[in-house]
């Protein structure tokens, strides 16, 4: 632990200012600590501000992949903090971007965190010295770059904005328009074209949806072993993968094929860390980052610790009791294990992992079903609040919607009734 004299308030360094990034700055204050966030943006809210900008150049990068029309997959139920809800007075349940945004925003005002947060200002290089660390940051509003030195580190950078594209055979044969779902901004992009959309999670589901309105025909392509229920959407083909690209289409490993215009890889994003030097000792493979403890804490040197990796999960939840359980350990209210300890914990949950038949470092911090485990987890090790149960019924509720209710589910309305029940279209479930 970092030798920072007892009366000096440690120093904590929250890398990005969107949904994580807000949640790990306020639960640090509150935990008595000096921290600060800085965000590469003009504005707070990473993922959810919506743009219209593109890249300037290869090396210019956007943020934030989000789209006009997006409405959220998850209710405003489960969407807001355990300590900061969504107003009651919004009507629906599946909400806006905008909706979202205005509510990130309320919460760092209701929180009064803007002080602590700094904009136009990206951190570069994180680097572990001897006690502590070293930041440097640039502030692009006058293009100073200065190293400052905290005790800790919450990366808090998002995992929304580095596509990760599949190699296909004859990709580059291909003549027609190619896109990753990241810069995918508005549907009539794609007026009368005939549109191969590739993957069927969350992402491309959605795009399926709001591009078939503006396509002639759209063919989705997907390996899932439940097929979505594209009944409801008239111009809509599914495939199954495609085996090689060809001048005008593809051929799909079924044998058939079919000539499009524009190909949109709906095929999921790469968590990348560039700020991070070698020294912090965290390496990525297939997105697989490792060494953590707990899917946060950086177990080479656990005065770091990463928020929100974990994917099929309530996010502003889990990013909330990532955080309250990592303070509990950097506040010395609790104590590490050892690295071995640590160590053997990681191996024995990825031994399980792969022993379930799940062998793919792309899965590795997936949570489904597990994200229930792992809350219960965080909770005893550091005697947190647990997620309200009613929380985790709702979530269920939802769920398995996404994929056989597309068309219909967002216009259920959810109430939270009390820790235990929801009401959905004014009927109580238990
Ligand atoms: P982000 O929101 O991406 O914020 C990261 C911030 O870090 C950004 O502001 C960025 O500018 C900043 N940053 C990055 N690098 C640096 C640096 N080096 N220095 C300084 N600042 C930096 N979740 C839901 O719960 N419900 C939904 O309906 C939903 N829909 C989604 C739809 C889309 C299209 C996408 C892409 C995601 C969706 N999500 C949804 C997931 C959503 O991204 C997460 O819920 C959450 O917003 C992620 O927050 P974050 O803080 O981890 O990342």
């Amino acid at each position: 632990m970092m030798k920072t004299p007892l009366d000096q308030k440690r120093r904590v360094c929250v890398i990005g200012a969107g949904t994580a990034g807000l949640c790990a700055l306020k639960n640090s204050l509150e935990a008595g600590l000096d921290a600060v966030a800085y965000e590469r943006g003009t504005e707070i809210g990473g993922t959810w501000i919506f743009s219209e900008e593109m890249p300037k150049d290869e090396y210019d990068e956007v943020h934030s992949s989000m789209y006009e029309g997006l409405r959220t997959n998850l209710p405003k139920e489960v969407m807001g903090y355990p300590d900061y809800s969504y107003p009651a007075d919004i009507d629906e349940s599946f909400i806006t971007s905008n909706q979202v945004l205005e509510f990130l925003r309320s919460y760092a005002e209701h929180f009064k965190l803007k002080p602590h947060i700094k904009l136009q200002h990206e951190v570069i290089r994180v680097r572990p010295r001897l006690d502590d660390w070293e930041v440097y940051v640039w502030d692009h509003s006058t293009d100073t770059c200065d190293p400052v030195y905290y005790d800790f580190v919450y990366v808090c950078n998002g995992h929304y904005t580095e596509p990760d594209i599949p190699s296909v055979e004859g990709m580059d044969l291909f003549e027609g328009k190619k896109m990753h779902s990241h810069l995918y901004r508005k549907a009539d992009k794609f007026k009368d074209e005939r549109v191969l959309i590739i993957g069927a999670g969350p992402s491309g589901m959605d795009i399926t949806n709001h591009v078939r309105m503006s396509a002639k025909q759209v063919f989705l392509s997907h390996h899932l072993s439940t097929t979505p229920n594209t009944a409801f959407m008239g111009n809509v083909t599914q495939k199954p993968d495609v085996q090689r690209f060809t001048p005008d289409g593809a051929v799909f490993t079924d044998g058939s094929t079919e000539s499009f215009d524009h190909v949109l890889f709906c095929t999921g994003y790469k968590y990348t860390f560039p700020c991070l030097s070698t020294d912090v000792g965290i390496q990525v493979i297939d997105n697989f980052v490792q060494p953590l403890w707990k899917h946060c804490i950086n177990i080479n040197h656990p005065t770091m610790a990463f928020v929100g990796l974990p994917f099929n999960v309530i996010p502003t939840h889990i990013f909330d009791m990532q955080v309250r359980f990592t303070l509990k350990f950097f506040t010395g209210q609790r104590e590490f294990p050892s690295r071995e300890q640590m160590i053997a914990e990681l191996e024995q949950e990825i031994g399980e992992r792969w022993g379930c038949g799940v062998h793919n470092h792309k899965k590795a911090h997936q949570m489904g079903e597990r994200q229930f485990v792992y809350y219960n987890e965080l909770a005893n090790l550091a005697g947190i609040e647990n997620i309200k149960p009613v929380i985790h019924k709702l979530m269920k509720d939802c769920g398995k919607k996404y994929i056989f209710e597309l068309d219909t589910y967002r216009s259920n309305r959810y109430t939270i009734v009390d820790d235990e029940n929801f009401l959905k279209n004014g009927k109580a479930t238990s």
